[in-house]
């Protein structure tokens, strides 16, 4: 007799679609990482047992997916050692001068987990109130003294809350602060290890150890607080096992930018992005070729492709990595604009179907709203995910915090928006030349929310990526691509009303926390 057991061996439970089917050519619809939903799998692991190694170029492994655009409002220095401290990658923009780009890949790669390099100072002509300003700004009181107010000038001295406890009084609070700092100071000199720094730092019982060059100059400070922080990043990106971060760097496709390759690999660069929205272009092979010849021990990410005919080009000019995504972007008009680009999921998909073949890592870059569309662009075939929007909130992006109603919010812009290109940076020389008239943005500028550290939201989206892959039942990012391959992994389209459904509904009001 046939029992259930035997029955349920033999029955059909072929169920969605797979990868191919889903993105089926002769459907002729773009689909975007909203279109489609990932059919759950089996479970047979804790979610802590996945892991989200991935190749991120050809020669450079990270532990975690994740890339921060290469844009004025997300990554600088502070962003990049941040990412690579957290097994991910920060693309240092390229909208100011070589000189200050340098410098940013020097602090990443010359960066010790302690020291701060860029202290907020002051001059000895600011006066007690812009401290406690700051120091209701900021929440923090310890602002070293230098000749300009800024850092690399000569140390004078240094405020602290004890210096200024007592100074209340609205004469008080003009009082110059070359008559209130200290100037019994404890220094150390550049070069000095963490370890050594934070030795003196202890048998001095000081809160500040303020770290000068060979001329006095302030070059970074250690701060007792952080010393109890401090904390092991044990999924750090480095290089070949050395203490050195991981670091990218983004150039154009303009010849003089061949300087600027120079002066970033002398910087200690090792990893280069081509940064533009149409990758397939003379130029760009033109950079390659120079690059891959010059300085071959670089990788060299290019981008931007969207179709496997550009891909194919720039994986023939000799890329080690590419990035793909034209028009996805949050801040992004150029699909208005210029009528090209293409739907997110479909451009991931086809392209990583080319690059695979040649072993060439692919970052799906821009539209990334949600630990959701990290998992599905990694399905689709992506090493890893560049984010803009998503991380341009976080305390490591540059600029400052304001409010508006209510709401605490940072700037967020596209590099190809009319507000970046006015900024006098290398951004200001795209899209015409001398004798053109109009500039035609490609990008808008706006605001986003406060995200807090981007140590924590990274940390969240690690363990959602995790908790995402034990639903799917694959225990790494190899795996995945394997069962989608062989067609393990189905997929399913969702209909606008599906979407609705996959969304919070039906309530009167709510307040969505993502995590804590
Ligand atoms: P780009 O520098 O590639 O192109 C700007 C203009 O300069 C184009 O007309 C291009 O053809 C021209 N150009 C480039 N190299 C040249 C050369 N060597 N000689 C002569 N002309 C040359 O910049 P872009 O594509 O406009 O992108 C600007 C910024 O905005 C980048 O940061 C990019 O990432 C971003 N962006 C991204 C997207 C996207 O969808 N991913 C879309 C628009 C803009
Ligand atoms: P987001 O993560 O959706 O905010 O998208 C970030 C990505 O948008 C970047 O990594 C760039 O590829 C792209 N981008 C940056 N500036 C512009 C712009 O001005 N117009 C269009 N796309 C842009």
């Amino acid at each position: 007799m046939t029992t259930v057991k035997d029955l349920l061996k033999t029955v059909d439970v072929e169920d969605g679609l797979t990868a191919e089917e889903l993105f089926d050519r002769k459907s002729s619809v773009g689909m975007t990482y909203n279109d489609f939903l990932i059919l759950p799998g089996f479970i047979d692991f804790p979610a802590d047992a996945a892991t989200c190694e991935t190749h991120i170029t050809r020669h450079y492994k990270i532990k975690t997916p994740f890339v921060s655009s290469p844009m004025d409002t997300v990554t600088e220095t502070d962003m990049a050692i941040s990412m690579a401290l957290m097994g991910g990658l920060g693309v240092i923009h390229h909208n100011c001068t070589i000189e200050k780009q340098a410098d940013m890949v020097r602090k990443v790669k010359k960066f010790e987990n302690g020291f701060i390099l860029d202290p907020l100072c002051m001059s000895p002509d600011n006066v007690v109130e812009d401290v406690i300003n700051t120091k209701m700004k900021y929440g923090f009181c310890g602002i070293p003294i230098t000749e300009n107010g800024k850092m690399k000038s000569k140390l004078l001295g240094i405020v602290t809350s004890r210096d200024i406890d007592f100074l209340q009084s609205e004469a008080d609070l003009k009082i110059k602060l070359k008559d209130v700092m200290t100037t019994d100071l404890v220094t150390a000199k550049d070069g000095i290890s963490l370890h050594e720094a934070n030795e003196i730092l202890r048998k001095s019982k000081k809160g500040k150890l303020l770290i000068v060059d060979d001329e006095y100059r302030l070059v970074a400070l250690l701060a007792r607080s952080d010393l109890i922080k401090t904390r092991d990043f044990p999924n750090a990106s480095t290089v070949h096992k050395s203490n050195q971060l991981l670091c990218a760097a983004a150039i154009s496709t303009h010849p003089e930018d061949k300087k600027r390759v120079a002066a970033l690999v002398e910087a200690g660069l090792d990893i280069v992005v081509i940064d533009s929205s149409q990758g397939n272009s003379s130029f760009q092979i033109d950079m390659i070729k120079f690059i891959k010849e010059n300085y071959p021990h670089i990788d060299v990410i290019g981008g931007n492709v969207v179709t496997k005919e550009q891909a194919r080009n720039l994986i023939e000019a000799g890329v080690d990595g590419l990035r793909i995504g034209m028009g996805s972007g949050s801040i992004c008009i150029t699909q208005e604009v210029m009528a090209c680009g293409r739907p997110q999921g479909t451009a991931v998909y086809r392209v990583c179907q080319l690059a695979r073949q040649f072993g060439i890592p692919c970052i799906a870059d821009g539209g990334i709203q949600n630990v959701g569309h990290i998992v599905k662009a990694i399905a689709l075939g992506a090493s890893g995910v560049m984010m803009g929007g998503l991380l341009a909130g976080t305390t490591e992006s540059p600029g400052e915090y304001f409010y508006h109603e209510g709401k605490k919010l940072k700037r967020y812009r596209g590099m190809g928006s009319l507000d970046a290109m006015d900024s006098g940076g290398a951004a200001s020389k795209r899209y015409y030349s001398e004798s053109d008239k109009i500039k035609v943005a490609q990008g808008v500028s706006g605001s986003v929310v406060d995200r807090g550290s981007v140590k924590k939201f990274l940390e969240y989206l690690e363990l959602g990526l995790k908790h995402s892959m034990q639903d799917i039942g694959v225990k790494s990012l190899k795996q995945l691509w394997e069962n989608v391959d062989n067609g393990t992994v189905r997929f399913e389209k969702r209909t606008s009303s599906a979407q609705i459904e996959g969304g919070v509904h039906g309530l009167y009001s709510y307040e969505k926390r993502l995590y804590q």
